[in-house]
């Protein structure tokens, strides 16, 4: 198999990183030509990954791997002719959802992304984590059987809907607040900030549930104690865009929900509430 990921940033280096050290061809794809410096597992150890620009790639690929932010997705779909093949299985490697229907290819997977890191200019510091959770099926096995002996960690899933679910709503609460109020999560020390989240999730359990997709009834609680048990410091990245003045992902993690709970017709009002503050925002910095 041939592999490509696309999308130089904090999780798109660390895949490219890791699978290159079994298999040497793997090609990191980026807007330009560039060198990134990839420090895995908070070390100093540095190794320096060539990022290739679309107009210098000259083959196809059996898997590619797509690791942009969710709002910057449209621009490398009109880009995929030039190194997808009828037959590429193509893994969106993303936070959110609904992604999947935009990409005009027939083997189009949902990654759900546990990898900690981030970029700063040309550098990415990997934190933790080498996860990928994907959709059992021939073409995924084949995949992971492809980079065994590479950290990165492949689980194949026999219903990735679950999953997924779990971790928009694991995003949807603290992204949002934090987002909004412009704190890292200590702002849940506040009670009616923790009531407020509690609320939110709420919505995302009952759209969920529409869905099909049946938690556990303590749910809400055991997402509340992952956040309990976050640093108080700790920012989210929809906090951090914010703060940089950049676009959201909102429209593939709170504007994913709500738009299920249209569909639904649910009543959704934190849901609505913080989706709409969001979007204003997101819309203030989209072309900016
Ligand atoms: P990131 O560090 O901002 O990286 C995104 C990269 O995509 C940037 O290097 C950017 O290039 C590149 N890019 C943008 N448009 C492109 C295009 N048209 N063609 C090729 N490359 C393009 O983002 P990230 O943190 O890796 O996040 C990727 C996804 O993983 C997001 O959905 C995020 O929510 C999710 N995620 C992230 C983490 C984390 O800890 N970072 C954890 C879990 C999930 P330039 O460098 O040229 O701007």
């Amino acid at each position: 198999m041939t592999i490509a990921i696309i999308g130089p940033g904090a999780v798109g280096t660390t895949i490219a990183a890791e699978i290159k050290k079994v298999l040497p061809e793997t090609q990191l794809i980026g807007r330009y030509d560039k060198t990134m410096s990839y420090f895995p597992e908070n070390t100093t150890h540095r190794f320096d990954i060539e990022v290739t620009s679309y107009d210098r790639v000259k083959q196809l690929f059996d898997v590619i791997i797509i690791a942009v932010k969710t709002h910057q997705l449209d621009s490398v779909i009109k880009q995929l002719s030039t190194i997808a093949h009828k037959d590429s299985l193509i893994i969106l490697a993303q936070n959110g959802y609904g992604q999947v229907e935009r990409i005009p290819y027939p083997n189009v997977f949902q990654a759900v992304v546990y990898i900690s890191g981030q970029k700063i200019n040309h550098q990415i510091k990997h934190f933790r984590d080498y996860q990928l959770y994907i959709q059992d099926n021939t073409l995924t096995r084949q995949f992971k059987n492809e980079i065994i002996g590479s950290k990165l960690n492949v689980t194949l899933e026999p219903n990735i809907e679950m999953k997924i679910w779990y971790k928009l709503l694991v995003n949807l609460g603290i992204n949002s607040i934090t987002a909004l109020v412009h704190q890292p999560t200590k702002v849940l020390q506040y009670p009616h900030m923790t009531e407020l989240c509690r609320h939110i999730l709420a919505d995302g359990v009952q759209v969920a549930y529409s869905e099909g997709i049946y938690f556990n009834e303590t749910i809400i609680g055991d997402i509340m104690n992952i956040y309990a048990g976050y640093p108080n410091e700790m920012g989210t990245s929809v906090y951090y865009d914010v703060m940089n003045g950049n676009p959201l992902e909102i429209d593939a993690i709170q504007g994913y929900i709500y738009r299920r709970a249209r569909y639904h017709q649910l009543k959704t009002p934190y849901l609505d509430t913080v989706y709409t503050f969001l979007s204003a925002y997101h819309l203030k910095y989209k072309h900016s």
